[in-house]
């Protein structure tokens, strides 16, 4: 029995499952109690695993009756044990969809819940949606309405609370004002847009900024006496390390070093660098070489990813860190420029400045962000820095034009 709700189903985003596996790798899939008893109990009709190897997280979840406090164990290849040799699930098919993990069934889709309705967003973890492929969202409302019943049982105790959205930090937003600043914004990321995706983010921060009743110089750090573009170069150091870790898969959690931050504007180091792949860059070298736009496709890519984050309202307030609406713009746009600069030193290390990057590389940098802003859990200082830090429309365009 399906109940009444509002679904809102985004435009010009298509996902079928791709068969590639990749969301079978290595990535943790939790388990319900529920989950566990069922696939503990499943007899294989060619038994071609062991017995299916549960490990106890002891992590209870947020999930209320149905916290994940477990996980399916990995081969020793970091793969699922359920997953064949060709790519398919062995659950899936022997006994059918509804038999996979709650999770395994639920991605790649999630869902917002709001005073407006329910928002339905995608995973960019998941090559079907990385790649658009298969048939538009809005062709599966039924699929969809079925997959946002599990997610209530799911999570069942997540209500987010809109009540306290803010313009800036200090100046209250109502949710219905900010519905109609929401229209302009996903009407700028249209497909019909050619222009890179944090430059329109930029532009509508400052847009947003114009309305600030009370502004102040949002580029500095209040009491504290260091240079604008010290402070960009400590933030980039610092989301480079939350977002692009050396092994996104090991560090399973996702917090700025918030300490380590505040430290740094107290003593700014002579010379910061970049830290990605476990090496080390300076920031001349950003500055040296340009990377100019990136392929069509690329460019598509973070412009979807742009516009769903804004729809699904996955960036700020209940669905992100609790931001304001212009630190999240810039937090966004800063993260979307972040993967151009991964690209950029990653160009630079191979010695092929020239070179076009591909879609596939801009694709897996997606994918990586979208795995560490899923997994991401931000202390009431990191929120408080990343306010304090993101509330400016120049650092970001600062950050941005690094990654040009
Ligand atoms: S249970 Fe099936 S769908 Fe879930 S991760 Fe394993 S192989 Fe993939």
């Amino acid at each position: 029995m399906v109940s009444e709700f509002i679904l809102h189903i985004p435009e010009g985003i298509n996902f079928d499952c791709t068969g590639c596996g990749n969301c079978c790798f290595l990535w943790p899939v939790p388990l319900t109690d529920d989950d566990v008893k069922r696939i503990g109990s499943l007899q294989f009709t060619e038994q071609k695993f062991e017995p299916a190897h549960i490990i106890k997280t002891g992590v209870p979840g947020s999930a209320g009756q149905n916290s994940f406090a477990a996980a399916l164990g990995k081969r020793w290849d970091g793969k699922c044990q359920f997953l064949s040799p060709d790519n398919r699930c062995e659950i899936h098919s022997q006994f059918g969809a509804p038999v996979k993990p709650s999770m395994c069934q639920l991605f790649p889709y999630t869902f917002t819940n709001t005073p407006a309705g329910v928002f339905v967003a995608a995973s960019f973890a998941s090559t079907g949606v990385l790649y658009n492929r298969g048939k538009p969202l809005a062709e599966q409302r039924e699929h969809l309405q079925e997959t946002f019943e599990l997610f209530k049982r799911l999570f069942a105790n997540l209500k987010p609370d809109w009540s306290n959205l803010q313009l800036v930090d200090g100046q209250p937003l109502i949710f219905e004002e900010y519905l109609e600043f929401e229209t302009g914004f996903l009407n700028a990321l249209s497909p019909l847009s050619s222009e890179r995706a944090e430059k329109i983010l930029i532009g509508l921060s400052k847009r947003i900024f114009g309305l600030i009743v009370n502004k102040r110089d949002f580029d500095r750090v209040p009491g504290v006496d260091v240079k604008p573009r010290t402070i960009d170069s400590l933030v980039l150091k610092s989301l480079m390390a939350t977002y692009f870790p050396s092994d996104v898969y090991r560090e399973n959690t996702c917090d700025i070093d918030s300490a380590a931050l505040a430290r740094n504007f107290v003593m700014p180091p002579d010379k910061v660098l970049l830290d990605l792949d476990s090496k080390q860059y300076g920031f001349s070298q950003l500055t040296q070489y340009s990377l100019g736009p990136l392929n069509d496709d690329s460019e598509n890519l973070l412009r979807r990813f742009a516009y769903l984050k804004i729809f699904s309202k996955l960036y700020f307030g209940a669905g992100f860190a609790g931001l304001s609406l212009l630190a999240g713009l810039n937090h966004l746009a800063s993260v979307i420029a972040l993967v151009r600069i991964v690209l950029k030193l990653r160009n630079i290390d191979s010695k092929k400045t020239g070179r076009e990057i591909s879609f596939e590389e801009t694709a897996e940098c997606v994918r990586t962000l979208e795995r560490r802003l899923t997994v991401a859990n931000f202390s009431k200082q990191s929120k408080t820095i990343l306010e304090v830090l993101l509330s400016s429309p120049e650092r970001a365009e600062r950050i941005s034009s690094l990654a040009s």
